[in-house]
């Protein structure tokens, strides 16, 4: 199998998970479709994927890289306890960039908001 096949593959099983997938549960998913598929391999694929800016690359607490489809602009929930990412539905707030690019004197071209909390799941577990 050719790389470029490698990488199309890659960033499909990506495009087809919502849950912002890790390195090691692509990995899962790439070896049903190649077994002999190394973890570097989809290491190094994913993070040329976030460098070209297919998909986008999301550090979570405890340094593990998720990986996100939805390159548009949006904001992260990050739970503290099962390490999940969820999208944030709310608007982005365009004079945020503005008040930033004000007080640093630059140009702003983005930003990037992560929330850190208990995720709904957690609490309920939490209470029962
Ligand atoms: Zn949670
Ligand atoms: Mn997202």
């Amino acid at each position: 199998m050719n790389y470029s096949r490698q990488r199309e593959l890659i960033l499909k099983i990506v495009q087809s998970d919502m849950s912002h997938p890790t390195v090691d549960s692509v990995y899962q998913a790439l070896r049903k479709e190649i077994p002999n598929v190394s973890l570097a391999t989809v290491y190094r694929n994913l993070n040329l994927l976030a460098e070209s800016g297919e998909i986008r690359k999301i550090e979570s607490l405890d340094g593990t890289a998720h990986f996100d489809f939805n390159t548009g602009k949006h904001y992260h929930f990050i739970c503290i306890h099962c390490n999940k990412v969820y999208d944030i539905p709310c608007d982005v707030a365009p004079e945020v960039d503005k008040k930033a690019e004000e007080l640093c004197g630059g140009k702003i071209i983005s930003h990037d908001i992560s929330f850190q909390g208990i995720c709904h799941e957690c609490l309920k577990l939490k209470k029962n």
